[in-house]
């Protein structure tokens, strides 16, 4: 089974590239965040590095030249990233991306409202703090009895999750409760999802393997058991069904030719726009 250089760090490392769309991952996986790949240069914003006058912001780049034969460039948390032909002269780079600014004055905005977004999911394991839940906001707070429960949305506020921690408990105390419960209702979301696709696919239901992995919402191995991340259930219903949708295509097409794509849309007809949605997700960092 192909294998995606899928990077191992610890925290998603989230980057827009107009060189290189994510369809053109070629294995049988669904990253979790697009990588961002490995930076050859130093990062931006040191001496030296040329800057880019966009209207209301000035960014620095940084720029390596490769064996490419084409100017690309990828806008990431660290700034925006130029490698070019070794062979293009600095001025012809600069008008280039002078045409480019709108777009990456607007990546470079998304890149900030996901940095936002993730560093205001970052330590708030505690009583009353919020999560996404199937994609809708869940508070959480402390049970007094030894399990958890439930309590329905309401005008009076979100739908609220009790969890078994002592009182007084930690960050790691509350992570791993909600963890725990997470994986609980990702096998009872999963399982009957993951039939109904299949089934659709005319194959027989496909093994199932929760998985934790950083990097990767879900994979499909060429023996046929389809491993999806618990994290999905972060995640609104569509969002987690194109996901599954996508893996049992693999179990037909192991690669991302057309022919896989369109057995994705077999499977599900608007599964465009929840591919595009998937890349803009941000999970809470548990
Ligand atoms: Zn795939």
């Amino acid at each position: 089974m192909p294998t995606p250089p899928t990077p191992q760090a610890d925290r998603p490392a989230p980057s827009t590239s107009a060189a290189s769309p994510a369809a053109a991952n070629p294995a049988a996986s669904l990253s979790l965040f697009d990588p961002a790949g490995p930076l050859s240069a130093p990062a931006a914003g040191e001496a030296g590095d040329p800057v880019l006058l966009l209207p209301k912001l000035q960014l620095p780049y940084t720029l390596s030249r490769s064996r490419r034969r084409t100017i690309g460039f990828s806008v990431s948390a660290q700034g925006l990233r130029v490698t070019a032909p070794r062979w293009v002269p600095l001025a012809d780079i600069e008008g280039v991306l002078s045409t480019k600014t709108d777009w990456i004055w607007r990546k470079w905005q998304e890149v900030q409202v996901r940095e936002q977004r993730l560093a205001a999911l970052h330590g708030v394991w505690r009583e009353g703090a919020e999560v996404p839940y199937l994609g809708e906001p869940l508070r959480l707070r402390r049970s007094l009895g030894g399990s958890s429960a439930w309590t329905e949305a309401s005008d009076a506020g979100p739908a609220g999750l009790a969890l078994p921690v002592a009182e007084g408990a930690d960050d790691h105390a509350w992570r791993q409760a909600l963890a725990r419960w997470l994986q609980a209702q990702a096998r009872r979301h999963f399982r009957p999802r993951l039939d109904h696709f299949a089934e659709r696919a005319g194959l027989p239901a496909p093994a199932l393997r929760l998985s934790s992995a950083r990097t990767r919402w879900g994979s499909a191995s060429a023996r046929g058991v389809i491993s999806l991340n618990w994290r999905l259930m972060h995640l609104a219903p569509a969002l987690i069904d194109y996901v599954i949708a996508h893996e049992v295509a693999h179990l037909h097409e192991m690669n991302h030719s057309p022919r896989f794509w369109a057995a994705v849309a077999a499977l599900m007809p608007d599964y465009d726009g929840h591919r595009r949605a998937l890349r803009d997700v941000v999970v809470p960092p548990l």
